[in-house]
């Protein structure tokens, strides 16, 4: 009896349960990490928002238009420092999750191969080529982090715009900043755990294959949506096992029937 004929059913399953919990857990620090950066942001942000009024009281404006606003030596400085503010937030997320997807990627699909008895000469294969793979979704995890990061700049400088010419107060300016910044931070959490959901299955499934591993059993959250309830608990060959995950935030995955012991 080999190696891997020796581990059960019970065995696998809660292998990549805990797999599953390991993977949410380094999400989440990438996720706090990101809070505290966009934290920080939004403060030196606000710093300028009361440089900007600062100006605009000194110079008596009242009615303000468009215009005027444009001429306003503390609002081009506003402008950049948005820029600037959101590029190096965007940078330090590109980093941080191909860093986190390589880490996934190379750490699951070593382990399993270990545990399913393959040789290590596959795994060095596997990690070239998926260090090389950046691109998980179609449209790549870091192409993703630019495109948000543009869409929140123009937010950004939509709002301040519009509420500084409407006479808002800097108060009422920073409240709306900070929703903005809540919404980059959810669009950025959910990309995180998205794509570390998608490099540790494409990892799992990849190294199941590797080790000639014919069916899996889909394995669902206790509290998963409608599309991955059709699927909870089905036994399947491998091919026919739809990509994972099937949407943003997804949490399932598949386990490996391994043979002799079904
Ligand atoms: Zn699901």
């Amino acid at each position: 009896m080999t190696r891997r004929e020796r581990k059960n059913a019970k065995y696998w399953r809660e292998r990549a349960i805990e797999q599953e919990a390991g993977i949410d857990k380094l999400s989440t620090e990438v996720s706090e990490r990101m809070a505290k950066q966009y934290r920080r942001s939004f403060k030196r942000l606000t710093r300028e928002i009361d440089a900007l009024y600062a100006e605009i009281l000194d110079k008596g404006l009242e009615a303000m238009t468009r215009t005027d606003l444009y001429n306003l030596q503390h609002y081009a400085a506003l402008r950049e420092a948005v820029g600037r503010e959101i590029g190096s937030l965007s940078e330090a997320q590109d980093g941080a999750l191909k860093e986190l997807l390589e880490h996934i990627t190379v750490g699951t699909y070593e382990s399993n191969c270990e545990a399913l008895g393959i040789g290590f000469s596959m795994v060095s294969e596997y990690q070239a080529k998926a260090i090389a793979t950046e691109n998980w979704s179609g449209i790549s995890f870091s192409d993703r982090i630019w495109k948000n990061a543009n869409g929140f700049n123009l937010r950004v400088m939509e709002d301040v715009e519009s509420l500084v010419v409407s006479g808002k107060n800097p108060a009422t300016v920073k409240q709306k900043l900070m929703e903005d910044y809540g919404v980059s931070w959810n669009e950025a959490d959910r990309l995180v755990r998205t794509e570390s959901s998608r490099a540790y299955n494409k990892a799992a499934r990849d190294s199941y294959t590797a080790a000639g591993i014919q069916e899996a059993e889909y394995l669902a959250e206790e509290d998963c949506c409608d599309i991955c309830a059709k699927y909870k608990g089905r036994k399947m060959p491998m091919p026919e096992f739809p990509e994972l995950p099937m949407h943003p935030n997804c949490r399932c995955t598949i386990v490996p029937i391994v043979e002799g012991f079904r």
